[in-house]
């Protein structure tokens, strides 16, 4: 007799183009298909001539069990679930079902699980990006589980920031567990945060609300919707609910647009999120209606337990009185957005040296949360979380330190000159640096600067070297400076009158600006266009061929 099979099939939101095509294939394969009635119509059209068993929604356990028989009889068996058959879906009863009669996978019937694409996937792809970060889901369904472990799981993922995906919200006979876990949200959440309410997500009847928690159950709400409820950093955009990736943004010093400038931040337009961090009021009517109700709550609870309460609990709650909280000790959860500002330091173009006052101010700037690394290419490398850049690089700036931006950018290493003793060349590095410094390019290019013809400072090692000799520049284009096929770069131009350098170097720069694809290294570049300015390509890398080391005991 041939061995029968189970498919426990994920078929997605309910269309045509959201289902798997191992999903459809398992629907085709399988002689028997089981499900719930309405889910058995969205894929009816998959399938042609099987044996299609409908069942009513409560009656999950027999459909389990009826599956397992029909394979066990020899038969190819789907029983499906709508999204994915191991979210809320049948994949764990089937299991169960198999458990209980002994099942292993190397003696019974073959299972597979065919995964599919869950709601809270399907209903968030329509209202833009509201998951994004960490998240949950939890079905509101007491069918099978306490209320009492629903709750508590709303009051974690509440207190927690998690976006949360609410399954089962509401039935014609369920109504109270949507409204009580709206309750519990708005303990640790603004009113203000994004809800939205998907029903029917890739289905004929679908319909996507966009509202917020204290409002979002003047909405219909049903069997067919899920509830995407956002962290305390979701927001609203042109009828679309975002949740940003995380909790920290970048600023760099150079960018051409500086997003998060400090005093753009500040407005409501800008973060909506991130609203009255400096003031910590209370943001909108609702709230502040709120939070004079918990504060003649506190205050009734103050003048009828007085006495019986013991003096850490009074404490408790004359510190409410004064903060405005309510004593059970709920809060609403702002996780602050962090802005790390990133920048590099040096103490010049061509002076290596560093005082002892500024490493006591950079010290000072870094302070207990910042970071400093020395890199490389003679700089450190500093990341500080703040709120006023300008500050700093200002603060820096006025000890003598060179503050440059780090990234994508031009960037200048001369070398000491010999401690200054050849001079000459010093000023032409610094009109360099001037005229181009921190430009944003495809990637971050390097130009070493030396200042005489030992080249010490390996200017042949980076993406442009300039040497000074004989009172004029040699030019150097597009080494390849690390890796197992590194090579030096191309000698392009000898004798060069100072005069030329920076007209000639400007115009390498903007060629490669505007031609060179993201991310692409000026070497690589080089490579591809076969000529830069008026230069040609020459292939620098070593091509030797190289024995296979014979193999040791
Ligand atoms: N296995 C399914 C979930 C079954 S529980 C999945 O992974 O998606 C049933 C709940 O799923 C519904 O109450 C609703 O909250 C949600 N749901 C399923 N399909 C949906 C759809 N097309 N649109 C919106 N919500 C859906």
């Amino acid at each position: 007799m041939q061995k029968g099979k189970i498919f426990v099939v994920g078929f997605g939101p309910g269309d045509r183009e959201h289902i798997t095509k191992r999903a459809v294939d398992a629907l085709q394969q399988s002689n028997h298909i089981m499900g719930y009635k309405t889910y058995v119509d969205l894929i009816r059209h998959f399938v042609t001539a099987q044996t299609i068993v409908s069942t009513g929604m409560t009656e999950e356990v027999s459909r389990a069990q009826e599956a397992v028989k029909q394979a066990e009889a020899g038969n190819i068996v789907a029983v499906i679930s709508s999204g994915d058959a191991g979210v809320y879906g049948m994949a764990g009863l089937v299991y169960e079902v198999l458990i209980e009669k002994g099942w292993t996978e190397a003696t019974g019937i073959e299972v597979e699980v065919v995964p599919g694409i869950s709601a809270i996937n399907s209903c968030a792809s329509l209202l833009g990006a509201p998951v994004m970060h960490d998240s949950c889901t939890i079905s509101l369904s007491d069918h099978l589980t306490p209320w009492t472990v629903i709750e508590k799981r709303i009051e974690a993922a509440a207190m927690a920031d998690f976006v949360i995906a609410f399954y089962n919200p509401k039935s014609g006979r369920r109504t109270r567990q949507i409204v009580e876990a709206q309750r519990i949200l708005l303990k640790y959440r603004s009113p203000e945060t994004p809800v939205g309410l998907v029903k029917s997500a890739y289905r004929d009847s679908q319909n996507i609300v966009l509202t917020n928690l204290a409002e979002m159950l003047e909405h219909d709400i049903g069997m067919l919707t899920t509830v995407i409820v956002g962290n305390s950093s979701t927001f609203f955009y042109d009828n679309k609910i975002i949740t940003p990736r995380g909790y920290q943004r970048k600023y760099t010093l150079g960018d051409d647009k500086q997003i998060w400038k400090p005093h753009q931040r500040l407005k409501k337009e800008a973060e909506p999120w991130a609203l009255d961090q400096e003031t910590g009021e209370a943001k909108s009517g609702f709230e502040k209606i709120e939070a004079i109700k918990a504060a003649q709550a506190v205050q009734r609870q103050v003048e009828e337990n007085v006495e019986k309460k013991t003096s850490l609990e009074m404490a408790r709650l004359a510190l409410a009185c004064i903060t405005k909280e309510p004593v059970k000790g709920d809060f609403l959860v702002q996780q602050a957005i962090e802005s790390i500002f990133e920048f590099a330091v040096s103490p010049g173009v061509a002076n290596k040296f560093i005082t002892p006052k500024q490493m006591q101010i950079l010290a000072e700037v870094v302070g207990e949360n910042g970071t400093l690394e020395y890199t490389p290419d003679h700089r450190f490398h500093v990341k500080i979380p703040t709120e006023h850049p300008e500050a700093i690089v200002e603060q820096l700036r006025e000890s003598g330190l060179y503050v440059l931006p780090m990234g994508d950018v031009f960037n200048l290493k001369a070398c000491d000159f010999c401690y200054g003793e050849k001079a000459e060349s010093i000023p032409y590095a610094e009109e360099i640096m001037d005229a181009l410094g921190g430009m944003k390019l495809p990637k971050e290019l390097h130009v070493g600067f030396n200042g005489c013809g030992m080249a010490c400072y390996r200017a042949v090692f980076d993406d442009i070297g300039i040497v000074y000799r004989k009172k004029k520049f040699d030019l150097f284009i597009g080494a390849k400076p690390v890796g197992r096929t590194a090579h030096a770069a191309q000698p392009v131009a000898e004798g060069l009158e100072p005069d030329a350098l920076i007209p000639l170097l400007t115009q390498i720069i903007e060629e490669y600006k505007e031609h060179a694809h993201p991310n692409e290294r000026l070497f690589k570049y080089f490579k591809r266009v076969k000529k830069i300015a008026h230069f040609t390509y020459q292939d620098m890398s070593c091509k030797i061929k190289v024995e296979e080391a014979p193999c040791g005991d």
